[in-house]
This record gives C-alpha cells, sequence and structure tokens, in this order.
C-alpha cells in the first residue's frame, strides 16, 4: 500500500500498523477503526487506504466499494452497539469540520436524548430559493 501512502498523514500511518488504532473491518481498499473521541461509544471510521483528501478526488470504484460498505457496516455497527439509528457523515475541507486530511466517513450510533445536536437550519429569504436552485442545476453534470 506504500505507493497510497501520504508519509505525514495519521490515517495512512493507521493503515500502515505505524499507529495503533482498534480495527473494525478491512479488505484491500478500505479499512475501518473506531474514533479515538468518540460521539458516541462505537463512533467508526470508515475509510479508503488510498490517501485521497477528500470526496472530490476519490475515484468512481472506490465511491461505489465505499457506499455499499457504510450500508453494511452501518448495519454492524447500529446492531452492536444497540442503537436506535446510525448518523453518517463525512466533513470535507477545514471549512467544513475536516480536521484530518484523509477521506473519512463517520459511522455514529445514536440513541434518543444522547444529547448530541444537529445543525440549526434558517430560512430562504424571499426568491433566493429559485435562485440558489438555478445556481447549482446550472452546474449539474
Ligand atoms: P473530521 O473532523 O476530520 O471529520 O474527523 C476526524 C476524526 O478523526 C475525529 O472525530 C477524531 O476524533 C478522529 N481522530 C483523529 N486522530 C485520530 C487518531 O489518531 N486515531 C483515531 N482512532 N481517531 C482519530
Ligand atoms: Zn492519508
Amino acid at each position: 500500500m506504500d505507493k497510497f501512502k501520504n508519509k505525514d498523514c495519521i490515517f495512512c500511518k493507521i493503515v500502515a500498523g505505524e499507529i495503533p488504532a482498534e480495527k473494525i473491518y478491512e479488505d484491500d481498499d478500505l479499512f475501518a477503526f473506531l474514533d479515538i473521541t468518540p460521539i458516541n461509544a462505537g463512533h467508526t471510521l470508515l475509510i479508503p487506504k488510498k490517501h485521497y483528501e477528500n470526496i472530490f478526488e476519490m475515484d468512481d470504484e472506490i465511491l461505489k466499494k465505499i457506499s455499499i460498505k457504510l450500508r453494511d457496516l452501518g448495519t454492524s455497527v447500529k446492531g452492536a452497539m444497540k442503537a436506535g439509528g446510525l448518523n453518517i457523515g463525512m466533513n470535507n475541507s477545514p471549512v467544513a469540520g475536516q480536521v484530518v486530511p484523509h477521506a473519512h466517513f463517520h459511522l455514529i450510533p445514536r440513541y434518543l436524548k444522547d444529547g448530541h445536536k444537529h445543525w440549526e437550519g434558517r430560512k430562504y429569504k424571499e426568491g433566493e430559493i429559485t435562485k440558489v436552485a438555478g445556481e447549482i442545476r446550472g452546474k449539474v453534470r
């Protein structure tokens, strides 16, 4: 895997076994381990072994594999932790809260009244939603 490794990356080091982690799953392309500062116990990170910085760099085949594994691993995490639900999330770029620059998906077991807060939405201004939808539609490939 070394040709895929970024020498300064903490998650590449975890994949290589150079930094210890509680491994949950591994195959040729993917690796999953427990987050060291969980929102709830069982909070798991699923990552590609190859160093992609974020989702925008990831190729189709890896993304397909990851989405299927998110479902299957998510089922296992939720079941093992007897959770009522599961958040699957990904932060892309520091401005979006990404701290570790190696693409990773969070699988977070959730419980009624576990105290974890979701983001709060805001209302669109008059006419704004139509304008915004047009701007995004203009970029859709
Ligand atoms: P981000 O904010 O980049 O989406 O999330 C990074 C996550 O990686 C955080 O939830 C953090 O707790 C976790 N993390 C950071 N360093 C380590 C580490 O050395 N080991 C493990 N297991 N998790 C880590
Ligand atoms: Zn990396």
